[in-house]
């Protein structure tokens, strides 16, 4: 019998096939080796358990395809049409183009990152972007680090370390990625003393649960889940007093870290960041790029002296984030400065988008794929979008969102035919049709949906 393995063409001689000196040309021979040695063995384990020897015109196809997507970034934009605004698995919140501008500014040459041009001598990474958090929560002092797990990490090794922590059992979250405060907490050294039960805790519950080495009660914001029936956690006003009444720290996780008020972003009442640091709380963390619609890094601010302990420790070295974070950070928090001019900050405004505004965003966009794809059954349906980035769970925000059917293929190949664009474009499945919410949509994303459409 002959041995079929035996006909795979050689990796040299692949790529010397003219059909594809197109796009070799473009890319880089130890690139193209790699890339096609792995299709040789993609095939060779194919062959091995009965497939045929794909046709010369197959190779071609297949190696063109795997050599193209090579030439691509591994980051690449996609269009949000799956309504969730701050998409963690999406990269969260996009920035508006000022604060981008802000960041190439600094990134591309070199910057007072660490120089006072007053002095001629090194200056803080921090004190510029401290200031304007200082002056946009109330806090007297503040401090940036990579991400918010990276903060509540710091302030539990620079505060808490071999001592005791009371956090109630309702207040043991994960956020997802391995995230536990009960692990987080053991790895900054602290102890964790639990309080009260899963569903409710009361302001004893903490005072029975602390001890003489006992340094702070810790709150921690239930962000990606709700408790609903017989439910109760103490308030931060009260929390603040019992704690300081005993000489404690209060601190707390506030997770999102909204600083307007989230009725103005049609989200439920919970405390602004502002709200948190003005009822007394010793150090408060949250998240860069949640509700705030800035980039990745975890805040803290609160007391002079807690913040000076964070910066001398020595975890704070390496969760220390890079100067186009600071300069993202410090644009966007410009914005809550100016008044109304957070609308400039793309998340927020997309939560704030009036439903007609949605309605009529659906309406374009639904006119424009029945012309480019018109074999789909396009219609505009009423949707429920969601916050995301385990910011309030149980809010669903009324949208609009395009109803896409083929009535001869299933959803789920137009969803993968959607995803597979130059541009994928990610929307959601709902009995059989595929939806794109139009919340999220940025500018230009309608023109790469229909252009993709039209190749289907
Ligand atoms: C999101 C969240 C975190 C983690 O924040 P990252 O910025 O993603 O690291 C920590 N705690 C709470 C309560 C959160 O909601």
């Amino acid at each position: 019998m002959v041995n079929p393995l035996r006909d795979l063409p050689a990796i040299d001689e692949l790529l010397r096939w003219p059909e594809l000196a197109a796009v070799l040309a473009r890319v880089p021979h130890r690139q193209a080796v790699v890339v096609a040695r792995r299709e040789v063995a993609a095939v060779r384990a194919a062959v091995r358990v009965g497939s045929a020897l794909p046709t010369r015109a197959v190779w071609v196809a297949r190696l063109t395809q795997a050599l193209t997507g090579a030439l691509r970034p591994t980051l690449r934009r996609v269009v949000n049409g799956t309504g969730v605004v701050l998409h963690t698995n999406l990269g969260r919140a996009p920035l508006d183009p000022a604060t981008l501008a802000a960041v190439v500014a600094v990134a591309a040459g070199y910057s007072t990152l660490e120089y006072d041009v007053v002095t001629g001598h090194r200056g803080s990474r921090q004190e510029a972007v401290a200031e304007r958090l200082v002056e946009v929560t109330g806090a007297e002092a503040a401090y940036v680090v990579n991400n918010n797990a990276a903060a509540v990490l710091l302030m539990v090794d620079a505060l808490a370390r071999g001592a005791e922590v009371v956090v109630s059992r309702g207040e043991l979250v994960e956020i997802g990625g391995s995230f536990r405060i009960p692990e987080v907490m053991a790895k900054g050294g602290a102890v964790l003393v639990e309080a009260g039960a899963t569903n409710r805790t009361r302001l004893a519950d903490y005072q029975v649960a602390t001890s003489e080495r006992t340094v702070a009660w810790l709150k921690v914001h239930q962000s990606n889940f709700r408790q609903v029936g017989f439910t109760g956690q103490v308030p931060v006003a009260e929390l603040v007093a019992g704690a300081h009444a005993r000489g404690l720290w209060c601190l707390e996780d506030l997770g999102s870290g909204c600083l307007v008020p989230p009725a103005t972003l049609g989200l439920a009442p919970e405390p602004t960041v502002q709200e948190v640091v003005a009822a007394g709380v010793d150090l408060v963390c949250f998240s860069g790029d949640k509700l705030l619609g800035g980039p990745q890094a975890g805040i803290l601010a609160g007391r002079r002296e807690l913040i000076e302990r964070l910066a001398k420790d020595p975890l704070a070295r390496a969760l220390r984030c890079d100067k186009m974070t600071l300069a993202a950070l410090d644009h966007c928090l410009r914005a809550y400065l100016e008044g109304d001019g957070w609308h400039r900050l793309p998340p927020l405004a997309m939560l704030a988008t009036p439903l007609a505004t949605l309605a009529g965003r659906a309406r374009r966009l639904a006119a424009r794929l029945r012309k480019a794809a018109p074999g789909l059954t396009v219609r505009c349906l009423r949707v429920d979008s969601r916050v995301g980035g385990g910011a309030q769970a149980e809010v669903a925000l009324a949208s609009w969102a395009v109803g896409l059917r083929d009535p001869e293929r299933s959803a789920a190949a137009l969803s993968a035919w959607l995803r597979g664009g130059e541009v994928p474009v990610i929307g959601r499945i709902e009995s059989d049709e595929l939806l794109l919410d139009c919340r999220c949509l940025l500018g230009g994303d309608a023109r790469v949906i229909s252009d993709r459409l039209a190749a289907w």
